[in-house]
This record gives structure tokens, sequence and C-alpha cells, in this order.
């Protein structure tokens, strides 16, 4: 992409109301635009990276045997009459009325409407069990959108719905969704913590908020230093075997939300050194429930001996716009953001320090040809601008990787390449720098 042609709107001055880095960057750098309290207008280069990790959730998703679908963002009330939270819900839900004054809602989430999609399919425990996820845009009228995308009230969520005959293989279902949050997060450059969460009225065990450790964090959090350093499954993960020691080994480290938390349990589960009490933020969220949509809403199957029994149900969010500001928050310094390459907008900003210059031009045009053709994206910058304006917006922007051309240095043949991540440079051949980046970048996206 030629930044001359791209839509790059670089705020010069700090937003005054944005109170945390990611939500300051992500308008400094053209990001996003808020249109409304909490709702915002997605430019492209934000837009590119809300895809990454969408795409990055849906891999992990499928790869857990999750199947995917796409549910309405409008819902009728009468479904959530059924369950009986149309008026529990409260203010946080938007309610419409269309044309012949049916009352509708923008949904919060979809518990009632994939519970009523299952029962109207699904008969026998014989064709249990089922997961199905989607990917879709949310609405709550959050009494104080902040921080961004972080507490919007319009929000890209994945949420995922299991239905199991019985409790033991409802938790075969939940292993399957720890599991595959502990490397969705991790294959986006996030150390996340599964953390003991308030599980309501139902009781057990089977809640977990997935934590990122974040100075800015709205969580107060408890845990085991030793579950920070803890390694994630690896891409070989049979997602059809024995997940519960995986679980186990996460979940026998003391780790609590504020909500759970217990002072005397974890002075006694983790040595001192060992304690840390900090902020959070929350970035998915799974949950077994066990009836509570199936009874009331009559989603029953025939189990072996013939009776109905209602199906037993889990829920699994992840804020997949959320995780846009949680990745900056972990990843950037005072002059921009410093995107993981997996989740970044472009993985190369080609910086052509004299447009015009004819050999410079030749050389960028080149390099940005051979780039692309070895499958990296690049964002040429060819635009008139002096060299330090382009550095900063460079650097603002946080691509994993600059590559600097100039008369200078293509005089003696070299082109300067810096690493955003940590500022190192090193000067490369210029007939060698495509392949050099291409190698880079290659490596950084084969995941593990
Ligand atoms: P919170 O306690 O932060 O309000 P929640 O318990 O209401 O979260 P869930 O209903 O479990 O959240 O939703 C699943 C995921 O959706 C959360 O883990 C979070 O990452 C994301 N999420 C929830 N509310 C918002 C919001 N207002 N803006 C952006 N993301 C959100
Ligand atoms: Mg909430």
């Amino acid at each position: 992409m030629r930044l001359s042609r791209f839509f790059l709107p670089v705020l010069k001055e700090t937003p005054a109301d944005a109170q945390i880095a990611s939500h300051r960057l992500m308008l400094r750098a053209g990001m996003v635009r808020q249109e409304s309290a909490g709702i915002y207008a997605w430019l492209p280069l934000g837009f590119r990276v809300l895809k990454k990790i969408e795409q990055i959730v849906r891999e992990e998703q499928d790869r857990a045997g999750v199947v995917e679908m796409l549910m309405p963002t409008i819902q009728p009330a009468d479904l959530w009459r059924e369950s009986g939270r149309y008026d529990a819900y409260g203010k946080e839900m938007l309610r419409i009325a269309d044309r012949a004054d049916r009352e509708m809602l923008y949904g919060p989430t979809n518990e009632e409407m994939i519970t009523e999609i299952f029962r109207a399919g699904v008969r026998s425990y014989k064709d249990l069990p089922k997961l199905l996820y989607h990917i879709q845009w949310k609405f709550r009228d959050e009494i104080r959108p902040r921080f961004g995308v972080m507490r919007g009230r319009e929000f890209l969520m994945k949420d995922a719905y299991s239905f199991d005959i019985d409790e033991t293989s409802a938790r075969k279902s939940y292993n399957k969704m720890f599991a595959a949050y502990l490397r969705t997060f991790s294959r986006m450059g996030l150390k996340s913590i599964p953390m003991r969460a308030d599980t309501g009225p139902i009781g057990g065990d089977l809640s977990h908020e997935f934590i990122i450790l974040a100075e800015t964090g709205e969580s107060a959090v408890f845990c085991d230093k030793r579950l920070i350093e803890m390694s994630v499954p690896d891409r070989d993960l049979d997602f059809d075997g024995d997940l519960q020691p995986i679980v186990d080994q996460f979940t026998s480290l003391y780790a609590a939300t504020d909500e759970v938390h217990d002072e005397a349990a974890f002075e006694s589960a983790v040595p001192a050194e060992a304690r840390v009490s900090a902020r959070g933020i929350e970035v998915g969220h799974i949950f077994f429930f066990g009836d509570k949509y199936s009874a009331p809403m009559k989603a029953v199957v025939a189990g072996p001996d013939g009776k109905e029994v209602p199906v037993q149900m889990g829920s699994y969010g992840v804020g997949v716009s959320r995780l846009m500001g949680a990745i900056i928050e972990a990843h950037h310094d005072e002059d921009g953001c410093k995107w993981p390459t997996p989740v970044a907008p472009f993985h190369v900003g080609l910086v052509n320090l004299k447009p015009g210059d004819e050999a410079t031009d030749a050389a960028c045009a080149a390099l940005y040809e051979a780039m692309q053709g070895a499958g990296v994206e690049v964002l040429y910058d060819d635009t008139p601008a002096r060299p330090g304006e382009k550095f900063a917006r460079m650097d603002l922007i946080g691509l994993p990787y600059q590559l600097v051309i100039g008369p200078r240095g293509l005089g003696e043949g070299a082109a300067e390449v810096k690493r955003r991540a940590d500022g190192g440079r090193e000067d490369v051949p210029v007939d060698k720098a495509a392949a050099h980046l291409a190698a880079l970048v290659k490596a950084e996206l084969a995941y593990s």
C-alpha cells in the first residue's frame, strides 16, 4: 500500500480526553475515530489490525473444533422474555421498536438466540456435543464507556456456546475452550492468565476470566507469579485428547479476580515472594452455566434412557475489539505502538527519504514489489514529507520493521533496517533487503 493513496489521518496533538496509552495511540495513529460515546469508526489502519485479531481468534476456535456461524445483531424481545432476562437486563440493553411497534433489541450477547436455534435442530444426546461460535458486533449501553475500544458500547465479540448431555461432558467442552484461549492470546503476543471468576448463582469451579496484566486494567487481580511464565500448549495439541492435565496445571496455582479473591487462601497457597497483586484487563471469559437457559427455554434432548433432559450449556466470550487496546497496552513506548508481527497492520514500513530522486524512487519501487511478491505486507511512504516527520509517523503506527532508503545509503549499496520492538538498527545490502525482511517476517508469523 502506498501511503499517498492510503487514509492515515494522524493527529499532531495528544487527545486530551484519552486517559490511557492505548486510547491515545489509537486516536493519534488514525486507527479509530469516535462517532459517539463508546461508538467508533474503524479507520483503515485500525481495521487491518481488528481483522488480524479476529482471524487468529477464528483459527484457534476452528482448531479446537468449534463451528462458525453468524447470528444477527438485532433480536426480538420475546426471545429474552422466555429466559426472563428481558426485564432483568436493565438499561445496558438498547431497546428498539420496529415500524409495527414490535419490541426489538440490539444484542448484548446471544445465549437466548443460540438456545432457540439449538432447540429447533437437536433432539437426541447422540447429536452431542455441539460447539458453535460467531464473531459479531454487540451493543451494551455501558454506564461509563471509557478507555476507547476497551470499554465501548458497540464492540466486537467472539462468543461460543457449548451443548452437552451432562456435566462430565460439558467439562470437556470447557477444557477445549480453556486451551484454545491460552493459544489465542499467546499468538497475539499476550500473556494471559486464567483466573477463577464469579460463577453466579450456579456455583461450581467452571468460570475463568482470561486476564492480561496491565497497570491501566479495570480489574484488581491476585495471582501466583509462576503463572506468568507458564508455557502454553503448542500447535500440535490434540483437542480431542485429554486436556484436563493442561487445565489442572494452570488452575493448581492461585489466580483470582477481586470478586472471588480470598486473602487468607492466597497467603497460605502462595509464598510471599511469588504473590502478585496487580491490575488486569479481561480479554476473555469462559463459563459453564448448566441449564440456566435450556430449562426455561425448554431446550431438551432425549438421553440414553429416552427421557428428555435440558441440555447443559456453557458460553465463551473473547473481546475482539478490546484486545486491540490490550495489545497496545502491552506493546508500546512513548513514541507509539510496537505491534507484534501477527497482528501488525503491515509488516514493513518502506521509507523513501527522497521522493523525486530517480535512483531512490527506482530502488524503493523494486523493493516494494519484491517484498509484496514474497508475501510481506508493506506500507510504502512515498509522500513528500520531511524525513523527521516520516520517522515519527512510522514509530507512531508501530510497524515491526522499517526499511529506510535514501540517496546516501544507496551510494554505498546499503539500506537501513530498524526493528521497532527494540529500536535495533542494521545496514543490509539493498539487493538482499527484500529477502532479509521476508525471512524475518515469515519466522515471526510461523506460529508455535
Ligand atoms: P466486563 O466485566 O468487562 O463488563 P463482562 O463480564 O460484561 O465484562 P462478558 O459478557 O463475559 O463480559 O463478555 C465477553 C468479553 O467481551 C469480555 O471478556 C470482554 O473482553 C469483552 N467485553 C465485554 N464488555 C465490553 C465492552 N463494553 N467493550 C469492549 N469489550 C467488552
Ligand atoms: Mg459487562
